[in-house]
């Protein structure tokens, strides 16, 4: 983008000699939606649509339908592409397409992001909407796309394949329902996990309560970088460090690697970004598939109930149906459960600034995903120093990086939106539990996406059979179920974990 903003000029005024005063092919109008903070992808998709000639409006994130759609037609936008990354963005993106619906508007819609695919909007987002729904499965597709939708000889062809392609996903989830079977919530509640309490001592933290840590130093966060989803960003598959040498993609993996270690430098040297985290250890009780947290020992009434989700796949005889609560012990003043909220995004926002100020889309996007990669080491880092000094059951650890990536350790830290626990508002009462925004200045959105997106927070579960599953799809008995426990409506359930749902809320 820098050189073509340099080469612009020069090559206007050939254009304007040859007498062919040159057009970008066409405006595309991209943003993330309401109550979701997913940049980096959108970022790199404006960019290789740029760099083709396709005029960017790019709205940034967390933007409501009404300004999406508003701008889009003053601008004379010839398509918009919506982005998110957590669930309830889905339901965001098909209220756009029904208010494109409502305004009359035909341009074509392209959606795109990590919970988006090409099932949910064959079944949801283009019934929505009137006019035309392309799914853009990730940034390499998005010319090809944007190509046919302009090209006056293609368009048609390629829409009514694109349209025939989501009816046949239709009509096939239609006519061939899942064969999945699922328990009924009774029946998975009495094939728990069978742990021995009797002879476990849950351990006792040596600091429990709430600690604030600001101001991390960066420096100390980088021997805890995972750099294998860091190349997954940028679209490169491969471990690391073998990417490097990568036979296909390993020149490029090695020369992003450079930029990112001189910048990485650069952002410890010169303390770009504040990390800070803050972590809790309180006394908990399992009540059924919920846990009830404390504040302190002396507590008598609880101060949350944290409340989770059972699978109800059938399993196979001797499988049990997990749920996270039952690594917590359900005797009274026995056990812990731990809570973190960290970030390592306070302070970004004015190097991307500065970026973008120089059209440097690359360092933009380069300066983000070092930010995602410092959050989650931050994450890992706040993790050993719970097991290994303030929950204390592991203070002998001694775990090299390789073996904290592979999870090596005696616990879990389980997040809201994850597939042990999909429900993202649960984040919600670990904000209010550690008082989030006050210790370190992370927000939720109206969908429970953290602000600054470089934010990890979750739960620790100290238990030696503690581990991670996927909860998968649920029945309405455990949906009503959950719902009571946490004191909303069914429907309100329902939003949170529609992309869990064994059954269709709209037909029952
Ligand atoms: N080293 C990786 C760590 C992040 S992915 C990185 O730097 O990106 C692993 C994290 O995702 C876990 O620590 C946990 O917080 C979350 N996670 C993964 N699988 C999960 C599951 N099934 N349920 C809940 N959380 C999960």
């Amino acid at each position: 983008k820098k050189a073509v903003a340099y080469l612009t000029p020069y090559m206007e005024a050939e254009k304007e000699e040859a007498g062919t005063v040159g057009q970008a092919r066409a405006k595309v109008l991209m943003a993330t939606v309401k109550g979701d903070v997913h940049d980096i992808g959108k970022n790199i998709v404006g960019v290789v649509l740029g760099c083709n000639n396709y005029e960017i409006t790019d709205l940034g994130v967390m933007v409501p339908a009404e300004k999406i759609l508003d701008t889009a037609v003053a601008e004379g936008a010839s398509m918009i592409g919506l982005s998110g990354l957590i669930t309830p963005s889905l339901d965001e993106m098909v209220q756009v397409g029904n208010e494109m619906t409502r305004r009359g508007l035909d341009l074509p819609l392209l959606i795109g992001g990590a919970t988006t695919s090409r099932l949910h909007t064959a079944l949801k987002i283009e019934p929505a909407y009137a006019g035309p729904t392309v799914w853009v499965k990730d940034a390499s597709r998005a010319v090809g796309v944007a190509q046919k939708l302009i090209s006056p000889d293609a368009r048609k062809a390629y829409l009514e394949e694109v349209a025939a392609d989501y009816e046949t996903v239709r009509l096939r989830r239609a006519a061939r329902p899942s064969r999945k079977r699922f328990e009924g919530l009774d029946a998975a509640r009495a094939n728990a996990s069978v742990i021995d309490w009797a002879s476990y001592a849950p351990p006792a933290p040596k600091e429990p309560g709430i600690r604030v840590e600001r101001k991390i130093s960066l420096a100390e966060l980088v021997p805890y970088i995972d750099w294998t989803p860091f190349f997954q960003t940028w679209e490169l598959a491969g471990r690391f460090p073998a990417i490097l040498d990568d036979e296909i993609v390993g020149e490029q993996a090695r020369g992003l690697y450079d930029d990112a270690r001189a910048m990485l430098q650069q952002m410890v040297d010169e303390d770009w970004l504040e990390a800070s985290a803050v972590t809790g250890l309180f006394p908990a009780v399992r009540d059924g598939d919920d846990v009830l947290v404390y504040e302190d020992a002396a507590a008598e009434e609880p101060f949350e109930r944290l409340c989770f989700l059972r699978q109800q796949i059938e399993k196979a005889p001797g499988r049990p149906h997990l749920c996270l609560a039952d690594f917590v012990s359900a005797e009274h003043g026995q056990d812990h459960i731990g809570l973190f909220a960290v970030t390592t995004g306070i302070g970004i926002e004015a190097h991307v600034a500065r970026f973008e100020a120089e059209h440097d889309d690359y360092s933009v996007i380069l300066c983000q995903a070092l930010a995602d990669r410092l959050a989650e080491a931050l994450a890992e880092r706040t993790h050993a120093l719970i097991r290994q000094e303030r929950w204390g059951y592991a203070a002998d650890e001694q775990l090299d990086n390789t073996a904290l990536i592979a999870e090596r350790y005696r616990g879990i830290r389980p997040a809201p939106g994850y597939p042990a626990c999909p429900d993202h508002s649960e984040k919600r009462k670990i904000f209010r539990l550690l008082d989030v925004e006050a210790n370190v200045g992370m927000k939720l959105t109206e969908s429970c996406a953290m602000w600054p997106a470089a934010a990890v927070s979750g739960y620790y579960f100290s238990h030696p059979e503690s581990r991670y599953f996927v909860v998968g799809q649920l029945r309405e008995d455990q949906i009503q179920d959950y719902a009571d426990r946490k004191g909303v409506g069914l429907d309100e359930a329902e939003r949170w974990l529609a992309p869990n749902l064994a059954y269709d809320p709209e037909r029952s």
